[in-house]
């Protein structure tokens, strides 16, 4: 056997378990495995997980924040605004030097599947190209998926549609859209049939914008699941954000969550960002922009969580920790009680390989052997620790080693180690 990982603790199992691996696949799955591994790694009983996954980042705008200015007001406008012109002086190595940083970034957190939006306004489409020559570089580390994004709305501007289209025969591997943003709420409609005419037409999955607003309005997603249930793409199509709906009526959010449920629309919730940006000329009391989590999840509607922004315009921290982004949305969408914890560190992983439509995902038999070993005996500790990847492993080898910090303190003549774990 290539490598066995020892004395795992699984999810959904008590006992520990060892896991064999060779060829890259997982071939062994026993409480004990009795063969000698060439390598061999002690997990001591910690949780080791399928990878992370983020569902929704834009790798291109990545690390670009302060360049060519901060965004002062913290809005999304403003946001796209400084994007636009950052893109005025873009370069392919420039994006692809940023965006690889991020992916090592989200790597050494224990993510080795990213769906990235790619501008596809830009008119040299120099963002599309540049992201879809990372993901082959990167393809023995990490898998990705590049969303044709048009960033600007696809009827808003000339070139859109025609863009759109070319930068999915270029190769991407899902079409986005933004329907809020287009010039009336008939070109929104509109642009949501040209991204499923598309998808048919070149058989990709969708992933739009969706009501990525405070506006109460905005009310895109239920003509997203429309066009779902009529065109039989159910389970293959995604509403990133869905903000506007913490505002709507609950009558109206109680039909559209029936909808999104007949649909199988999944949903993305990106908490730094939509905390960030939404609801800014509220004044108070001040509503927060989460799409409504408990109730989806309530509901059966499958939903991811992505970081979205990392160092950008629209969003100027984050470390591309998924971890992170599912503490911050515990606290933010009021889902503490003791059987949803767990339930949250699903967004970060099973749901979200539904979200991107994996296939060979999971620590089972025969699968691709790609783990994580966290620093955490479970997901409670996991997410409250924010826990290091001790360990990440990509079709059987190790890419991530990481080495926990140790702390001491001293008391007088006595020291003693402290590492927050109970
Ligand atoms: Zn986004």
């Amino acid at each position: 056997m290539d490598l066995i990982i020892r004395n795992a603790k699984l999810r959904d199992k008590k006992e520990l378990y060892d896991l064999g691996i060779e060829n890259g696949k997982f071939t062994q799955i026993e409480t004990t495995i009795k063969d000698e591994g060439k390598q061999e790694i002690d997990a001591g009983g910690n949780l080791v997980i399928p990878p992370f996954i983020e569902s929704h980042v834009h790798l291109d705008s990545a690390l670009t924040v302060g360049n060519p200015r901060f965004n002062e007001s913290g809005t999304l406008l403003d946001g796209i605004a400084i994007w636009g012109e950052y893109k005025e002086g873009i370069t392919k190595e420039r994006i692809k030097a940023t965006a690889k940083e991020t992916i090592l970034w989200e790597m050494a957190n224990g993510v080795l599947r990213i769906r990235t939006h790619a501008d596809s306004t830009e008119p040299n489409l120099l963002t599309v190209q540049a992201l879809l020559e990372l993901k082959e570089e990167m393809r023995d580390y990490v898998d990705i998926q590049v969303v044709a994004f048009p960033q600007d709305g696809i009827l808003a501007h000339p070139q859109s549609a025609e863009l759109l289209e070319k930068a999915v025969k270029m190769g991407a591997d899902v079409i986005g859209g933004i329907p809020q943003v287009e010039f009336t709420r008939e070109d929104g409609i509109r642009s949501i049939e040209i991204v499923f005419e598309l998808a048919q037409k070149y058989e990709k999955l969708i992933d739009i914008h969706t009501d990525e607003t405070s506006d109460d309005q905005s009310r895109f997603a239920e003509v997203i699941a429309k066009h779902a249930v009529l065109s039989g793409m159910e389970g293959m199509v995604t509403a990133s954000h869905t903000t506007a709906m913490h505002n709507y009526d609950n009558d109206y959010a109680a039909k559209l969550i029936g909808l999104l449920k007949r649909a199988e629309i999944n949903i993305i919730t990106n908490p730094a960002s939509n905390a960030l940006l939404q609801n800014r000329l509220d004044g108070y009391p001040r509503r927060r922009g989460h799409t409504r989590v408990d109730e989806l999840l309530h509901a059966g509607v499958n939903v991811s969580i992505g970081n979205d922004n990392i160092m950008d315009p629209f969003g100027p921290l984050g470390k591309g920790s998924m971890l992170q982004s599912a503490n911050l949305l515990i606290h933010t969408a009021h889902l503490s009680g003791s059987n949803l914890i767990p339930k949250v560190f699903d967004l970060i992983t099973i749901n979200g390989a539904k979200t991107l439509n994996l296939t060979d995902y999971g620590i089972e038999l025969g699968n691709q052997a790609d783990l994580v070993i966290l620093d955490a005996k479970d997901e409670y500790e996991a997410l409250r620790l924010l826990s290091e990847a001790i360990y990440v492993v990509r079709k059987g080898r190790v890419v991530v080693e990481t080495k926990v910090a140790e702390r001491e303190i001293t008391l007088g003549s006595e020291t003693v180690t402290v590492d927050f774990k109970r």
